[in-house]
């Protein structure tokens, strides 16, 4: 896919190829076409995946859409929100580069700094303004932003700027805004405050989520266990006791085989808790607590369930059943290994399998090492048959590795996250 296949006009195509970008990045053909549409995005995308150009290009875009010709005076149309001056500082560099071609003004409004020269800005006209919360409800309280008319909202890095104890400052710069915005927001992991910002802020959001680019990176270790179906659970068992470890998150392809793989687990002597969509959210805060106090050893989750739970840097992910979806796979091992900390991903691979591991392998643009683990031969005489998608995790026509995980959401309403 390439840029112009997004809707971008000219101008913005221009400036794109002055970067130099060949192609969309994952988050940018994921998030372009959502933010087009104008709904509201909550995207888990973390800094070097292209994510400010993915809010950016469409955000100008569609100002450029809807510009205003009676109107002579620029007026605030767009506000992102940073935690940061330094990232403030960043993401405005990219609107001014991405927006070189246009004719909308932005400018950046943080403390530390003479307030005078952005109230001057201000008063001159701006379209766009990047800011960090306590300097803008200077602005607001002294009345010298008019944020009245205001129709994107952007939260960039949310989890910082709730870490950094901004929240009250963002539910006074909320108050503020109109209360008709398409509001997009950006966070690296989703906590328990992130979850009710969203739900207060976002309208029925689409759900984007992205890995880092070269996720499947170095420091992660994979490898396939070739196994037969029927003692993928014999051979788990045996891995994490002989190897003592001491906390694995387990990933399956439906909500019943989580529980079932958690029953047998905790039969095996070994502790386990199951998270999925079926599951209450209390029973999934629990879970998550006990599997990060180290009460419970093993997490087996679901896709999606696994999403929304901030737990990253484990030392051991296992893929019980690879997933269907090829980006999944990326995802999943990106729960470990991160920040220079060792990881180790192992998928236990079955006859019926060999195809997906096969799309992984052409996603990731590598061959994962195999190795068949002493007294868990793969009888050659099993032939591979169809894997069904039972418990409610069905194949929702999500199979391949093109799927766009914004355009599978419902437009209906509600949040539009897949529950599996
Ligand atoms: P970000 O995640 O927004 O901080 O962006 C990380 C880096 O990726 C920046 O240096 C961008 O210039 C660069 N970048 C953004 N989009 C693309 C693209 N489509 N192709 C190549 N590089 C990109």
């Amino acid at each position: 896919m390439s840029f112009k296949n997004l809707g971008l006009c000219d101008q913005l195509l221009k400036a794109v190829k002055e970067q130099g970008y060949d192609e969309p990045t994952p988050v940018q053909k994921e998030a372009i076409p959502v933010i087009l549409a104008k709904r509201d995005i909550l995207a888990g995308a973390q800094t070097g995946t292209g994510k400010t150009a993915g809010f950016t290009l469409p955000m100008l875009e569609l100002i450029h859409r809807h510009k205003d010709e009676s109107r002579k005076k620029h007026h605030v149309r767009a506000l992102i929100l940073t935690p940061t001056r330094e990232l403030a500082l960043q993401v405005e560099e990219s609107v001014s580069l991405y927006g070189k071609f246009l004719p909308y003004k932005s400018c950046v409004i943080f403390g530390g700094v003479k307030i005078n020269p952005q109230i001057t800005a201000l008063r001159k006209g701006i379209d766009i303004v990047v800011a960090t919360p306590g300097r803008l409800l200077d602005h607001i309280s002294q009345k010298t932003i008019d944020l009245s008319k205001v129709d994107f909202l952007i939260l960039d890095e949310a989890d910082r700027m709730l870490d950094m104890g901004f929240i009250n400052d963002i539910k006074k710069v909320l108050a503020v805004l109109p209360k008709q915005k398409q509001t997009l927001l950006f966070s690296a992991t989703f906590s328990n405050e992130i979850k009710k910002l969203t739900d207060s802020l976002l309208n029925s959001p689409v759900l984007i989520e992205v890995a880092r680019r070269n996720q499947s990176a170095e420091q992660i270790k994979q490898i396939v266990h070739p196994v037969d179906k029927t003692r993928k659970r014999e051979l788990l068992t045996k891995l994490i006791k002989e190897g003592d470890w001491q906390q694995v998150l387990v990933f399956m392809r439906t909500k019943h085989g989580c529980n079932r793989l958690s029953e047998q687990l905790s039969n095996d002597g070994i502790s386990s808790a199951a998270i999925h969509g079926n599951k209450s959210q209390n029973a999934r805060v629990k879970a998550l607590s006990d599997f990060k106090a180290g009460k419970v050893r093993v997490l087996v989750a679901t896709d999606i369930a696994a999403r929304g739970i901030d737990i990253d840097q484990l030392p051991h992910v296992v893929n019980f059943e690879l997933p269907n979806v090829s980006e999944d796979y990326v995802h999943r091992i990106g729960r470990t290994g991160r920040a220079g900390n060792k990881g180790e991903a192992m998928s236990l691979v079955c006859v019926d399998e060999n195809e997906f591991l096969a799309n992984i392998e052409k996603l990731i643009n590598k061959d994962i090492h195999k190795f068949i683990v002493k007294g868990f031969e793969p009888d050659p005489s099993i032939k591979a048959e169809p894997i069904k998608m039972g418990g409610g995790g069905g194949n929702r026509g999500r199979g391949g590795n093109s799927r766009s995980r914004g355009n599978n959401k419902p437009r209906n309403g509600g949040a539009s996250r897949g529950r599996r």
